[in-house]
């Protein structure tokens, strides 16, 4: 009931938080992140609210809001770097009217849709209805990217890559977290997914970067871009320069 309220009510507001070149640490892009602007509460997260938005199919409504705002910040900041890149889970490619929306919510802003990337997670991908692959293929083809979140986590991480017109893949947190120093089998992993992603000219983000080291090593390994609290933390309004 509360969330039903917050969405009449406007409460869901959208953070950016910087992708950035992994060379120079120059800013490529931004991740749109929902937060809830709670009346009572401190600001909560994703993990305190989607899942219930998920269950009830409400995540739709809030979707639609998180993507308008994306929308009016990227005409209203033209000089912004890089493309936005907006989650969206399964319930929401499933909808029916879902394509329809972005598609009408793009026009009306009038922003150019290589101006906003999906991200969807492997395991949204693996439940995908017939009519949510045409939406993604139909978005593909009008210029917005598809990128595999989470990659590495789900079950059907190199069939995603196959099937679907995916342009890039963001490396788990997790994985970017176990890197170390010396040999190890995180390093490892990073480093195949690294190949894979240049073998298959996508665009690879690690992503939950915190430090110096997972950074210098993520870059050595092959990975272009990169995203964590290291360069920067999700923001409410994303930097225009860096
Ligand atoms: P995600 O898409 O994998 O987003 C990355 C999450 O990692 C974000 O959590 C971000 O704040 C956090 N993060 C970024 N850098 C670091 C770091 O250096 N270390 C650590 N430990 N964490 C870092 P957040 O904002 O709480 O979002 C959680 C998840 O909620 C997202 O994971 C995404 O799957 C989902 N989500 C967020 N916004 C939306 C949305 O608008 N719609 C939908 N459907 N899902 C969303
Ligand atoms: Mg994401
Ligand atoms: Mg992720």
């Amino acid at each position: 009931d509360e969330l039903r309220e917050a969405i009449t009510a406007g409460e869901f507001v959208v953070y950016y938080q910087p992708i950035v070149a992994l060379a120079d640490a120059h800013v490529v892009g931004h991740e749109a992140l929902v937060r809830w602007a709670h009346p009572t509460r401190e600001l909560l997260s994703p993990g305190d609210f989607l899942d219930v938005a998920e269950d009830t199919g409400l995540i739709t409504a809030i979707g639609a809001q998180v993507l308008d705002q994306v929308c009016v910040m990227l005409a209203e900041r033209p000089a912004l770097a890089g493309p936005i890149s907006v989650n969206i889970s399964a319930v929401q490619l499933s909808a029916p009217g879902w394509l329809t929306s972005v598609r009408d919510t793009l026009a009306a802003r009038r922003v150019d849709p290589v101006r906003i990337v999906i991200e969807v997670t492997e395991a949204a991908v693996l439940s995908l209805v017939d009519s949510a692959r045409v939406a993604l293929a139909t978005l593909r083809e009008l210029g917005v990217g598809i990128h595999v979140d989470d990659f590495g986590t789900g079950y059907s991480s190199i069939s995603v890559l196959r099937d679907l017109p995916v342009t890039g893949v963001k490396l788990d947190l997790r994985f970017v977290q176990d890197l170390t120093a010396g040999d190890s089998q995180a390093n490892a992993l990073a480093q195949g997914v690294s190949g894979l992603v240049e073998g298959m000219h996508l665009n690879g983000v690690a992503e939950g970067i915190e430090t110096k080291m997972q950074a210098d090593l993520l870059r050595a390994q092959g990975w272009e871009c990169g995203q964590g609290y290291y360069f920067g933390r999700p923001v409410a309004t994303p930097m225009t320069h860096h």
